[in-house]
Formats: C-alpha cells, structure tokens, sequence
C-alpha cells in the first residue's frame, strides 16, 4: 500500500440535475423524461399487463365484465410460469385470451447473446428490449442456490470512473416488467430456479425507484414467484433520500452500498454522486438503513492502484465504519478499455484485507465468477454499442 495522488474524474454525471416531474423528488432523473417506460403504453395502444400488480389485475377483470378470480389466474401465468403468450394461459376463455391479446402485450427480453464461463458455468446475458436497447443480466451459481445481477436501467448516468456502464449515460429507465423478464427468461432458459437476486446491473436502482419498488414487491408476492424479500440486494452508488425512502417502504431487503474510496476528496473525483451526497451523509443515511430493518449494510470497495489502496485509505475506512454493523466486499477494480484505473496485485489486496481485519471489520475478497467472460457490469452491452457504431 502506498500514497500516491489522484487525477480529477472528467467522466461524470451532473449531479445537480432536476428530478423529473413524474419520478420521486430525488431521483437525479433520466437524460429524456419521455423516456420512462413505467405503465407502458406502447406505439400499438397496447399495454403491459406483467406490471399490474394483483390488485390492479382484479379492478381490470372487474372493467372487462370478468370474475375476479381471473386475475389470480392470469397473475399466476405471468409470474409462475412466467407465461410469454396469452395462447399459454390455457384455463382461460378462449374469448377472454383474444380480449387481452388485443389490448395487452407481455413484456420480454430477447436473448441477443449468452456466454458460459467454462471456468464456473456462469452465465452472462445479452437482452435486447422491445425498443433495441440492450442490457445485461449475470446468473451465478453458489452453494446456497442460483443468483442473478439484474439491471435497472438502459445505461447509467452516476459517472463511477471504473464502470463500463456510464460511458454512453442513461438512455431510459427499465419498466418493472423488463427487471422481472430478465428473471423468467434466464429460468426458462437454463430450467434453474433463480432464489436470490443482485440489483447490481446496469444502472443506479434508486434512480429508477418506483419500477425497482414494484419490481421487487411483484416478485415476492406469494401468488406468483414467491421469491423470498430476504434473498434481495439492492445495491447504490449512495443516493441517500433514495436509502430514507427504501426504509419506509419495510422491506427486509439487504442494502449494499458502494463507497469505493473513505474521504470526499477521493471518492468525488472516482464517483461524481458524492458531491451531491457525500460520505458522511451515506454512512448516516446506512445506519438508519441498519437500525430501521436490523439489516447488516454491505459496502462495496473496489480496490483501485495508487487511488484508494493506501494504508492511510483503510485507517480512515476503518475510523468511518467501525460503530456500523457492517460487512466490507473488497473487489479489485475491474481494468475496463481506455481507463487508467488498474487493479492492485493480489498480495497488496491480501495486505488490505488483513490490515482491516485486525482492526476488527468483517472483510471479505469478492469471489470472481465468470472471468473469463467479462461478467462485470456493462462490458458486453459497451461492446455491443461499439460494435454498431
Ligand atoms: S457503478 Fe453502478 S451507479 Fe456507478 S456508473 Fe456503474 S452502473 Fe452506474
């Protein structure tokens, strides 16, 4: 470890950007406000029923004259089996599946690419959403089952200096439907069954907070895929009003925290949201998180050489988390095209790691699933926009 200077990120987003009119008061907002797709309706008129929630399904059913144990039915089409055709939903009417053929559409993602890492099987996803915007999706498996990282947005406008993702900004927010479609379409391509999942993907979640809260609320609902609150991670950048809002919201979701440098200084110029939130506000802001759910906070610490992997970086992360019931990922940075940001050799992240260690926090080195594939974030879909241009 030693202290070595850092250069100011010219990659960034502006912070002070307005929230849009439709979207929570801390949303930074997304480049075109015409471009959320939340309660979509699409060029044809039709609608996207996956995003109805079962209440919503039940007032539809009762508009179209219907009982309203239908939308029970339909609910589970859509989010047990994850249904791709009304033609599947073969306990309804015939005349009930014309009527929501022509009003409705399920919402999908098509599989552009697929690579499998002949190292852990892990699987990286290329989805190409009904407009041609591409995202990415990453299945890995674990000793306790299968997890998969999802994204949330269309790009991400936050800026983090070491991310593939931001390197183009945001092009729109992803519908609830498009977050849960990359779930029903990795199950229905490998037949696993996805138990925890990674809001980890292309994006900043709590920049697109409703979809990502109906999101999760929809895929834990017991009369559809009932996958279990707990087995949720929903990971920031730090957008601390979005942290005060997930509180209220009693969802026992583990909340992981990206902080990647321990004085203002260092983490603006690597991430540019810390200008408008900087770390003191976070670490509050993730205390409050911890005290209101009982839920450890996860911070994630990608390891940069020379930038952050100083013994004068783990003394002050160190003094800054140690009242926090916390647990630190240490990640050497992920080397992304034409960034000067390098990783760290393996024994300067061991000599990290232990340093932190004896001081008493509870450490741990990511595990890299699926090196030899590119499985970080944005990579693909960056080679992908690279391609075309
Ligand atoms: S690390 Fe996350 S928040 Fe930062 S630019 Fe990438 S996708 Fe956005």
């Amino acid at each position: 470890m030693d202290d070595k200077g850092l250069k100011d990120n010219k990659n960034s987003i502006n912070p002070e950007e307005k929230a849009g009119a439709d979207k929570p008061s801390f949303c930074i907002g997304v480049g075109n406000d015409g471009l959320n797709f939340a309660n979509l309706t699409l060029e044809n008129g039709k609608k996207d029923i996956k995003a109805l929630d079962l209440v919503e399904l039940k007032a539809l059913m009762s508009e179209m004259k219907q009982p309203a144990f239908r939308a029970q039915q339909i609910f589970k089409w859509l989010h047990k089996e994850c249904a791709e055709s009304f033609d599947e939903m073969t306990n309804l009417p015939l005349t009930l599946r014309k009527q929501l053929d022509d009003n409705f559409v399920i919402i999908s993602a098509a599989i552009e690419k697929k690579l499998i890492s002949e190292y852990d099987n892990t699987v990286k996803y290329l989805f190409r959403l009904f407009d041609g915007q591409c995202i990415e999706s990453v299945l890995m498996q674990y000793k306790y089952g299968y997890s998969l990282c999802v994204s949330t947005q269309a790009g991400c406008k936050m800026g983090c200096a070491f991310c593939a993702s931001t390197k183009n900004g945001c092009v729109r927010n992803l519908s609830a439907s498009e977050i849960l479609s990359q779930v029903y379409v990795a199950e229905r391509d490998t037949g696993v069954r996805i138990s925890h999942i990674v809001l980890m993907g292309i994006g900043e979640p709590l920049d697109n907070y409703d979809n990502v809260i109906k999101f999760i609320r929809l895929i834990t609902s017991p009369d559809g895929h009932n996958l279990s609150v707990r087995n949720i991670t929903l990971s920031t950048c730090g957008v601390v009003p979005g942290i005060y809002a997930l509180i209220k919201e009693q969802l026992p979701i583990t909340l992981s925290v990206s902080l990647h440098a321990s004085n203002d200084e260092k983490r603006s110029a690597i991430m540019p949201v810390n200008r408008k939130w900087p770390i003191r506000e976070v670490i509050k802001a993730s205390k409050a998180y911890y005290e209101a759910t009982g839920r450890r906070i996860s911070f994630e610490y990608a390891l940069v050489k020379g930038v952050n992997d100083t013994k004068t970086d783990a003394d002050e992360l160190a003094v800054l988390l140690k009242d926090l019931n916390c647990h630190i990922n240490l990640i050497p940075v992920n080397e992304i095209d034409k960034s000067e940001l390098k990783a760290p050799n393996k024994e300067n992240v061991r000599s990290f790691q232990d340093y932190l260690s004896q001081k008493g926090l509870n450490i741990t080195v990511r595990r890299t699933l699926g090196s030899d594939i590119n499985a970080s974030c944005g990579q693909l879909r960056s080679s992908v926009s690279t391609e075309v241009e």
